[in-house]
């Protein structure tokens, strides 16, 4: 048997170091046997699914080193690997489930489903919508299925009972039955859910070992039961440990970046980031910190993964990749680094308009615009004392303005000011007076090139990383702040 692992991203955001985390453990264990690595698009999400977002997930992944054999980009005989092309395999599949009495369809409202719930809740039983409580009499279904109402299509699970699943790394998990709902397995609209696409194509795709987060072990009992029932061979199953903030909390954008982005706009060196990564639960034979990919790959062994969360520490990945700096990179190394890095024409041709205007001399360059070429700006409390604003309107500003532009969807100029612009008005401020505060947070001083073509030449993850480290000087949001900015926010 060849061993084939996979990293079955949903493209529906930034690049996120999880994924790479996961995909890094797959692709070690898959080298390990000599094994195969492929990469499955999941994005039967087509709201929040984009192209953009599929291309920054296989250009960070690339860029850390972490090559696949099989995928959308590369091809491959079990394609295709972007789950939005493989439609009719997932409804033919249904189908079939229909036909052996494993699913059925339901015809259920909405309305109905709440009022189900609220039944269930007021009786003290467990929310999972049994195949029991969806029935409707045979005429009624007949009824709407002859008006042609919206439908689902869900599996058939135990009313009662433990389900007992293997994890390479857990031993056994059990799982009681009452609490798995009659999972949907084909949406209204056709398209299939993430449990469906996700078994029929790690089986269609020939996986014979699945390394994923441990948030997914609750799909679990649902995913063992589909392959029952479609009577195939299941894969070994291994939930990997969740990656924490240093205080122990599911790692987190609001506590710390996690968008592969981010590091690598920072100046992480990718081989940096996938040893570092690598260290998350794992260890080497002989504890060293400092390894490369080819060595963790030959000296992989799933079991030293370690269960006890572990924390992805900044500081400590700003000192591993300070070792590679000064003992891995020659001079000739070092200057490529910084080329690729940010001192390359391209990047440096979209400077020169900004700073054209403002110059006398070549020298006055850097003093302009080393907000280009940096990381966090060293800025203080005191540097926002110009700007005319209570202390919360200022904070809640730098948040608002985060989360707005967390939701731009195409990072350019426009759609920039267009945010910038909604926003001002909500706070009844001239443009100049809104962006004062900005200007201070991404360039780190009151004077410098245009803020807003900062922001696009800088891009999503440094400028946000910007203003969260404003919001931070500034003394941060509390809790109470908190709930205050979402609820207004949301009613923006
Ligand atoms: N699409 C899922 C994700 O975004 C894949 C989970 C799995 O590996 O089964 O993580």
């Amino acid at each position: 048997m060849t061993v084939r692992t996979r990293i079955a991203p949903s493209p529906t955001g930034d690049p996120h170091v999880g994924t790479a985390y996961i995909a890094l453990f797959n692709l070690c264990f898959a080298r390990q046997h000599g094994g195969e690595f492929i990469l499955r698009i999941e994005d039967t999400d087509r709201v929040r699914s984009t192209a953009e977002s599929e291309q920054m997930i296989l250009d960070s992944l690339r860029w850390l080193g972490l090559e696949w054999d099989e995928g959308p980009d590369v091809g491959g005989p079990h394609g295709p690997y972007r789950q939005s092309e493989r439609g009719d395999i997932y409804a033919e599949h249904a189908r079939k489930l229909i036909e052996s009495g494993h699913a059925f369809k339901c015809y259920r409202t909405s309305e109905e489903l709440d009022e189900l719930r609220e039944t269930r809740k007021a009786a003290g039983l467990h929310l999972a919508l049994k195949p029991a409580d969806l029935a409707l009499p045979e005429e009624e279904v007949a009824r709407r299925e002859r008006e042609g109402w919206p439908h689902v299509v869900r599996m058939h699970v135990p009313a009662s009972g433990t389900c007992v699943v293997d994890d390479m790394l857990r031993g056994t998990i059990e799982v009681d039955w009452a609490q798995v709902d009659a999972q949907i397995l084909l949406k209204s609209d056709g398209m299939p859910t993430y449990h469906l696409a996700n078994v029929v194509d790690d089986h269609l795709m020939g996986i014979t070992h699945v390394l994923r987060g441990e948030e997914w072990i609750n799909s679990a009992p649902k995913h063992q039961l589909l392959y029952e029932y479609f009577g195939w061979p299941m894969p070994t199953l291994c939930h990997m440990p969740l990656l924490r903030n240093p205080d122990k909390s599911k790692l987190s954008k609001r506590k710390n970046p996690t968008s592969i982005n981010y590091y690598r706009r920072m100046g992480f060196l990718p081989q940096a980031v996938t040893n570092y990564l690598g260290r998350m639960g794992w260890s080497m034979p002989d504890e060293r910190e400092k390894f490369t990919l080819d060595e963790m790959m030959s000296h992989f062994d799933v079991q030293r993964v370690s269960l006890g969360g572990p924390v992805f520490d900044l500081q400590k990945l700003s000192w591993l990749n300070g070792l590679y700096i000064r003992e891995d990179l020659d001079d000739d190394a070092f200057l490529k680094a910084l080329r690729d890095w940010a001192f390359n024409e391209a990047y440096v041709r979209q400077i020169l308009p900004q700073v054209r205007p403002r110059v006398e001399t070549l020298s006055d360059v850097m003093p302009l615009a080393g907000h280009f070429f940096s990381g966090l700006p060293a800025i203080e409390e005191g540097d926002f004392d110009g700007v005319k604003l209570g202390r919360e309107d200022l904070v809640k500003l730098l948040q608002f303005l985060t989360w707005r532009l967390e939701t731009v969807p195409a990072w350019q100029k426009d759609a920039l000011l267009a945010e910038v612009k909604a926003l001002a008005a909500h706070f009844e401020l001239k443009m100049k007076d809104f962006l004062a505060p900005v200007f201070i947070a991404i360039t780190g001083s009151a004077a410098s090139t245009s803020v807003m073509d900062a922001m696009a030449i800088l891009g999503s993850d440094m400028t946000r990383a910007r203003l969260r480290h404003a919001i931070a000087v500034l003394g941060g949001v509390s809790k109470k702040q908190a709930k205050r900015f979402e609820k207004e926010y949301r009613e923006l």
